[in-house]
């Protein structure tokens, strides 16, 4: 059996350095708000060169925590990605804001300026593009846009931890970003958790006070707040896996290489990059007219794939009545052809030899 994500070597190669630092929690009982997540959050804001991160208790909170502090509301719009998780949206819709979604660039599958300049109303507040796979969005261009505007500009970084634009990390574009830390990102806790990262002083408070139940000195409220705390454990697993995400996302990348190459002669397209950013391969996502005999192929073979993601935003349930009118031909063609195949660090050469010989095969039959 070949995983999409392979946790468990993961662990076995990094078990001695994680099970100190957990053990070193337990013994210590500071469990809530402690050292770890405060030199977590110097770490990362350091690795990541913004001025502050604010641990959290999901990616999901990062995003709604960030939007709310930024002062994304009631009557607002943000101009969104519809190919996306939905997570993206949730957050929007938590502050009372309604995402409006434009489509796609067919090659990086991210939103870009062009689409988004076309979707300014008077309401517009903000814009939010996520570095869909690990790949950048166009941040020069998205940014330059924001700006030219008076939008809010607030990157979606859950998939793209380490992913750097002329060596900047996503996540320090605009006043802020969400980063998710679900165990299977490219920087995965045990659980759930999240960062926020933002260059306002202003923003950083309100975050800090939020995700903690409104309060900034204990006992004393100032807002109505969450409980949306990164905990102690997490923040020390982190710690030890953030030393070697140069190393994971250096991995992905070698992975991801060889796939396209062994590829490139196939009817099917490999995923692009776009020569500016450099993506990080949170998923490795190809297009081909003949996705489903391909997952059964792989599938008889003990070779997981999946389908990221199946239905776009607009058209998923919860928010069909509100987009009824809306058509997104790239982002719905591409939903219909897209195919995730296995991608972690640890995954050796001779498994994608294998799993390219079974595309090949499926392909040629
Ligand atoms: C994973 C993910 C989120 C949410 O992160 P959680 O930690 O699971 O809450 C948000 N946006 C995108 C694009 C994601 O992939």
């Amino acid at each position: 059996m070949i995983p999409m994500v392979d946790l468990k070597t993961q662990y076995a190669n990094l078990k001695d350095d994680i099970d100190r630092g957990v053990q070193e929690v337990l013994e210590s009982c500071a469990f809530i708000l402690g050292p770890n997540v405060k030199a977590f959050e110097a770490e990362t804001a350091a690795y990541l060169g913004v001025k502050h991160t604010i641990g959290c208790a999901s990616g999901t909170d990062a995003l709604h925590l960030v939007l709310r502090a930024a002062g994304v509301g009631e009557g607002d719009e943000v101009i969104t990605s519809a190919f996306t998780f939905i997570a993206t949206a949730e957050a929007i819709r938590y502050v009372g804001a309604k995402p409006v979604f434009v489509d796609i660039d067919p090659r990086t599958f991210n939103i870009g300026p062009a689409a988004i300049e076309a979707a300014i109303t008077a309401k517009t507040k903000a814009v939010m593009p996520v570095h869909l796979f690990g790949q950048p969005a166009d941040m020069a261009g998205i940014a330059a846009l924001c700006e030219r505007h008076g939008l809010l500009l607030i990157e979606d970084c859950a998939q793209s931890f380490g992913a750097t634009i002329g060596g900047k990390q996503t996540g320090a574009f605009g006043i802020g970003a969400g980063f998710s830390f679900f165990p299977s990102k490219n920087l995965g806790a045990y659980g759930d958790g999240g960062l926020v990262t933002t260059a306002s002083d202003e923003v950083a408070a309100k975050v800090k006070m939020l995700r903690n139940h409104g309060s900034e000195v204990r006992y004393y409220h100032d807002a109505i707040g969450y409980n949306s705390r990164l905990d102690e454990i997490q923040a020390a697993i982190l710690r030890v896996k953030l030393r070697h995400i140069e190393e994971f996302n250096l991995g992905r990348r070698r992975a991801a290489h060889l796939y396209s190459e062994l590829m490139a002669d196939l009817p099917v397209e490999t995923p692009h990059e776009d020569g500016i950013g450099v993506h990080v391969y949170h998923q490795y996502t190809l297009l081909s007219d003949r996705r489903d005999a391909l997952m059964q192929a792989l599938q008889q073979e003990q070779i997981a794939c999946a389908i990221y993601y199946p239905v776009p935003l607009h058209q998923q349930n919860v928010f069909k009545a509100d987009c009824a009118e809306l058509s997104l031909p790239v982002t719905e063609a591409v939903a219909a052809r897209c195919l995730s195949l296995p991608i972690y660090p640890e995954l050796g050469e001779a498994d994608i030899r294998r799993i390219v010989a079974v595309i090949r095969a499926a392909l040629d039959g």
